[in-house]
């Protein structure tokens, strides 16, 4: 089954609230194989909400919206809805009696407004809703279906999972649209792409789509409407052949983190975390302390923002600095290596860069970052240039730096 979203109300497109109804709705529904096609977000303006239901029951015939269901004089989906299907406004007397329990066990007194809250399209059936004031609507008709829940994510959710589900997508229909991520990180997306080339004609019914992110390309399987094992069955089998494809780029599978698999494979080892970090500011270490139970292996590190705290803290040589720049190949190794004395721990990653804005040369432009990994005696480093503002900057530095041990990790013994 097709379907449209359309989410009404003037403060959407002011953009001072995040339509978050949307993406909500659209999640229960493809867990459910029901296909939003559309989203549309109007105003709470007649003409408006009219055009976008019309046209999204021309193309779909099955409409559900949120939002401009209240008492005051901004609520107009109902009326707007109701005109459309030529369906006369009702007055519901088992709609207003369990109004005014509410009223009553809230020790409130209903305002006149409230009355028009219990009007009903001639036809509809109400979908009683105990946590508000606007009970949901559901309305057939010859132009199609229309479902009409609260604005309030609060309500919409609830009635979503009460009312609206059980109706549109029983059980027994057991057709799911699912999704599998495949994480990579260090490639840009248009050489992922080519290594992975076409695949998709391999994968058929499964959908391929490339999620460029903070973290790196998210790769993310589809199936659609297929019954929950046979969608299980097809991804799992596309994303085989994926990771074959991707290689060695892929470093995890779903909810993957690389923080957590990074100490999965430290804790393996045997191994105790340090870091020492420069234009990340304690980014690394928060990714790493992110993960529930990484004080068994991650002690600890240093923020060597200044030279002086390199140079103290870390004992990166002085002439270093002076002779390569705090952003350097030398310095990123020599506060890896630091780090390992000075921390007392058997594997150390280092992070420095220019995050910008400012700060950027010819030679080391804005997005320049070195990382470094020492591990077993050995220090790797590894040089990266990003684009984006500060704070992707540094969001991809950090994980620059945990891919780097990852790859040590993943690459076999420790020598
Ligand atoms: P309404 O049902 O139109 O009276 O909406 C009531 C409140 O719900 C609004 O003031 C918003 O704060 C919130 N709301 C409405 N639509 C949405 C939406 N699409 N996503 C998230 N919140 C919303
Ligand atoms: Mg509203």
């Amino acid at each position: 089954m097709n379907i449209e979203l359309v989410t009404i109300g003037t403060e959407l497109l002011l953009g001072l609230t995040v339509d978050t109804n949307s993406a909500e709705i659209a999640r229960h529904l493809a867990a459910r194989g029901v296909r939003v096609t559309r989203r549309t977000s109007v105003a709470d303006r007649g003409e408006e909400i009219r055009a976008a239901v019309k046209e999204a029951l021309g193309r779909t015939g099955a409409v559900l919206t949120t939002g401009g269901l209240g008492p005051t004089r901004d609520d107009i989906t109902k009326k707007v809805v109701a005109d459309l299907f030529d369906a006369p406004l009702e007055f519901d007397a088992g709609v207003w009696d369990s109004l005014l329990e509410r009223f009553a066990r809230l020790e409130r007194k209903p305002a006149e407004s409230n009355r028009s809250q219990a009007e009903v399209p001639r036809g509809a059936t109400v979908l009683p809703n105990r946590w508000g004031t606007a009970p949901g609507l559901w309305l057939t008709g010859q132009p199609g279906l229309v479902i009409m829940l609260p604005g309030v994510p609060l309500e919409m959710r609830r009635l979503l999972e009460h009312e609206v589900l059980p109706r549109l997508a029983p059980p027994e229909n057991r057709s799911v649209i699912r999704s599998l991520l495949v994480r990579t990180s260090g490639v840009p997306e248009s050489s992922l792409a080519e290594q992975i080339g076409d695949i998709e004609s391999e994968i058929e019914p499964i959908t391929l789509a490339y999620l460029p992110g903070l973290e790196g390309v998210d790769l993310r399987l589809s199936a659609w409407e297929l019954a929950p094992e046979e969608a299980d069955r097809r991804l799992g089998s596309a994303a085989r052949l994926l990771r074959e494809r991707a290689g060695n780029h892929v470093y995890g599978q779903g909810e993957s983190d690389l923080a957590e698999l990074v100490l999965d494979g430290a804790r393996a080892r045997g191994l105790r975390l340090g870091v020492a970090e420069s234009c990340t500011g304690g980014l690394l270490g928060a990714r790493l302390t992110e993960v529930p139970g990484s004080s068994d292996i991650f002690m600890g590190g240093v923020i060597a923002y200044h030279n002086a705290i390199k140079m103290e803290l870390l004992g990166v040589p002085e002439a270093t600095l002076a002779e390569h720049g705090a952003v350097s190949e030398p310095v990123a190794r020599a506060m890896a290596e630091g780090a390992v004395k000075r921390l007392g721990v058997s594997a150390a990653l280092s992070v420095t860069g220019v995050a910008g804005p400012g700060g950027g040369t010819p030679e080391k432009p804005v997005g320049t970052v070195w990382v470094g990994c020492a591990l077993g005696g050995v220090v790797e480093t590894r040089r990266s240039r990003f684009a984006g503002t500060r704070h992707e900057v540094r969001a991809r530095a950090a994980q620059a730096a945990l891919l780097l041990l990852y790859r040590k990790l993943s690459a076999g013994p420790v020598s």
